[in-house]
């Protein structure tokens, strides 16, 4: 059969290999890259006795056929080492009714590590391969986790230097100590004045900057990113819903070609997209809920077959799903249009101009599989005590909106296929959120002495990532005016 090739979702960037697509991130239509056919994994229970590193290299490899065996199995090896604080890298948890995959125990205790400690070694791979002589400057603005994840896989990476910023006001005191005691020579945090838009729109305007680029590239420097809509990111992200299958089936939780329904607390719908690419490699998925916090565009989307962005972004205890425009749903679109890229191209050309777009009923039906729900601030809180309470398990902020939306789902459904919920970050991260749900008594404690609260409380350790966090020397201390971004990039590169 062919190999899987690479095309974008507005048509006119096709059939690129997994290299180009891996080291240009973004299609030069401005689209995003799927792949041309989506490999079939067959029979599952052939599968089952493989370890989280053997799953990894039998999906992966398929969608980057450019890179030989060997490559894939030492990148893997170098992505899923002791960084993670257990060999099955991610395990699932049986309790309060559903199983919770948790994707928390990588070096920074949230999801994106699944995807982004393997991001390096497929970008430099890549660039290798296409004779690429530049230094890879990876530019990327965070509301928190992303930041932190890709600071952590790219320090010391030969041939790279990774740049983040981040809204000095609007991570938690947590995430900023994580990046500004980040190590490495070759890794720069800079605190921006403002919210996270700001940031986000530093980094869009310097990438769109044409001078900027030029005089980068001539000091050896080439411009990239390590947000969620690159392939290296999505395809390492299908990884663990097969393996959370493959121990349900194990265990004989599951009969085999048994449905599962998957919640995934979704943001830039990046997580979410990996379980229903699952479903077109062979994963059988009765429902795949979709669950937003307060800012919950995609909710009203499922409900109604309209995005509609023209709302203000509001501020919640689960800041990593604090957005209004999910990227990564122009892959559902052009999936559900039967691969119609212009009709993914007025649709986002709608959004661009009237705010907003609408798809018809007939392909409305095309999205069956989705069930969209949302939790406010006080669902979520409840639903960390009540899980505490019942089932003496803690979840984080952004889990507790996807088990809030799962109980929702199952009282006025009724439906009772065994479902997995994806875990997406350690409760201490937001230790002052989850304190706040347990009512203990949070004014006047720091976050790290709630994290020590938290810990005494639930007899849960630590984790070693935030343990040493406190006390960790401080190496950067850049705080800039938004306007001034462009220039401090220009001083770091030296350009
Ligand atoms: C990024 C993130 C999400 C949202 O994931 P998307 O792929 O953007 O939908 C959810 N929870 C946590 C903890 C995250 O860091």
């Amino acid at each position: 059969m062919k190999n899987i090739m690479y095309n974008s979702t507005r048509g006119e960037d096709i059939d690129v290999s997994s290299i180009e697509a891996l080291v240009r991130g973004i299609a030069y239509d401005g689209g995003l890259y799927v792949p041309t056919r989506f490999y079939d994994i067959g029979d599952l229970n052939r599968l089952m006795d493989l370890s989280y590193k053997d799953l990894a290299l039998e999906i992966i490899r398929a969608f980057f056929p450019e890179f030989s065996e060997t490559e894939i199995l030492n990148y893997i090896e170098g992505a899923y080492d002791n960084k993670f604080n257990t060999s099955q890298i991610a395990p699932i948890v049986n309790t309060a009714g559903v199983y919770f995959l948790e994707l928390f125990h990588g070096p920074t205790l949230a999801f994106k590590d699944m995807a982004l400690t393997l991001l390096p070694y497929l970008l430099m791979g890549a660039s290798k391969k296409n004779n690429n002589p530049a230094e890879i400057v990876i530019l990327t603005a965070t509301s928190g986790d992303t930041g932190k994840a890709a600071l952590e896989a790219f320090k010391d990476v030969k041939g790279t230097k990774i740049i983040v910023l981040f809204p000095s006001e609007g991570v938690s005191e947590i995430q900023k100590r994580q990046m500004i005691t980040q190590e490495g020579n070759n890794t720069f945090v800079i605190a921006i004045k403002g919210c996270f838009d700001d940031a986000q729109n530093a980094v869009k305007q310097i990438f769109a900057d044409k001078e900027f680029n030029n005089i980068a590239k001539n000091k050896g420097y080439i411009l990239s990113s390590a947000n969620s809509i690159n392939v290296g990111r999505l395809i390492p992200q299908t990884v663990y819903y097969f393996y959370a299958y493959l121990q349900m089936l194990k265990t004989g939780a599951l009969t085999a070609k048994e449905k599962i329904n998957i919640v995934v607390p979704t943001g830039n719908f990046g997580n979410i997209l990996a379980a229903y690419y699952c479903t077109k490699m062979g994963l059988p998925v009765n429902k795949l809920i979709c669950a937003s916090n307060e800012n919950n565009v995609l909710y009203d989307f499922f409900k109604t077959g309209m995005y509609d962005k023209r709302r203000t972004l509001r501020p919640t205890i689960s800041p990593s799903m604090d957005i209004i425009i999910s990227s990564n749903l122009e892959r559902l679109l052009y999936d559900i249009s039967g691969e119609d890229a212009e009709f993914v191209r007025n649709m986002m050309k709608d959004l661009n101009e009237k705010g907003y777009y609408e798809v018809s009923d007939r392909l409305r039906d095309n999205m069956n599989l989705f069930y969209g729900g949302y939790a406010d601030e006080s669902d979520t809180l409840a639903a960390i005590e009540d899980v505490y309470n019942k089932s003496n398990y803690l979840m984080d902020t952004h889990t507790a909106v996807a088990y809030s939306v799962y109980k929702n789902y199952f009282n006025t459904t009724g439906d009772n296929t065994k479902t997995v919920v994806a875990s997406t970050a350690s409760p201490f991260k937001f230790a002052r959120s989850v304190c706040d749900a347990l009512k203990m008594d949070t004014k006047n404690a720091t976050d790290f002495e709630l994290v020590r609260l938290l810990s005494n409380k639930t007899d849960i350790p630590i984790p070693s990532p935030i343990y040493n966090l406190e006390t960790k020397p401080i190496f950067h201390n850049i705080l800039c005016e938004k306007d001034d971004v462009r220039d401090t990039i220009k001083n770091i590169l030296g350009i």
